[in-house]
């Protein structure tokens, strides 16, 4: 199961999915850091409207897409795991439902790992997305896996989660 949580709400534990994690935040910081909202150009997304900002998220996923599907390989459907960022409906301003990159976060893995529940948290149950799933949103930006992908026998890619931030920095 995946959990999608906020950081205030999950303080202890988790994989922080922003691009940087509060101090006080005692789940790994640094890991799925890449997972963060950002461009293609590796710049924050900021001031954008929710369908412009979920276009922008899905290119900068789909053009990091060895990793995406790296990790969405690594997956367990028995296996819980918390992915947590800053967004929550107390902090947000300007739209009443969560406007928040772990909700798009999770439907992708709905997308591409339908064998990996998910359980949206902390606000993230109401999304300003409301066409929820999304589907094709990410074949669109380029990102697709091959219809016949078998997640459990492929593991030739390894990767390393440091030296990807490296990477963008020289792009
Ligand atoms: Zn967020």
């Amino acid at each position: 199961m995946i959990y999608l949580r906020s950081f205030a709400a999950s303080p202890h534990e988790g994989h922080s999915i922003a691009r940087w994690a509060p101090s006080w935040f005692g789940g790994d910081r640094y890991a799925l850091r890449f997972l963060g909202a950002r461009g293609v150009d590796g710049q924050p997304l900021r001031h954008l409207e929710p369908e412009e900002f979920r276009t922008k998220y899905y290119e900068y996923l789909a053009m990091i897409k060895k990793h995406v599907v790296g990790w969405l390989r690594q997956l367990e459907p028995d296996i819980d795991l918390t992915l947590c960022c800053w967004c929550t409906p107390e902090r947000q301003k300007g739209y009443p439902t969560l406007y928040c990159h772990r909700i798009l976060l999770g439907h992708i893995i709905e997308e591409y790992r339908s064998d990996v529940p998910v359980k949206y948290m902390d606000g993230a149950e109401n999304p300003v997305w409301t066409d929820s799933k999304a589907p094709g949103a990410l074949k669109l930006a380029g990102f697709s896996l091959p219809a016949d992908y078998d997640y459990r026998s492929d593991w030739s890619i390894h990767y390393t989660f440091g030296g990807l931030e490296d990477n963008y920095a020289q792009r």
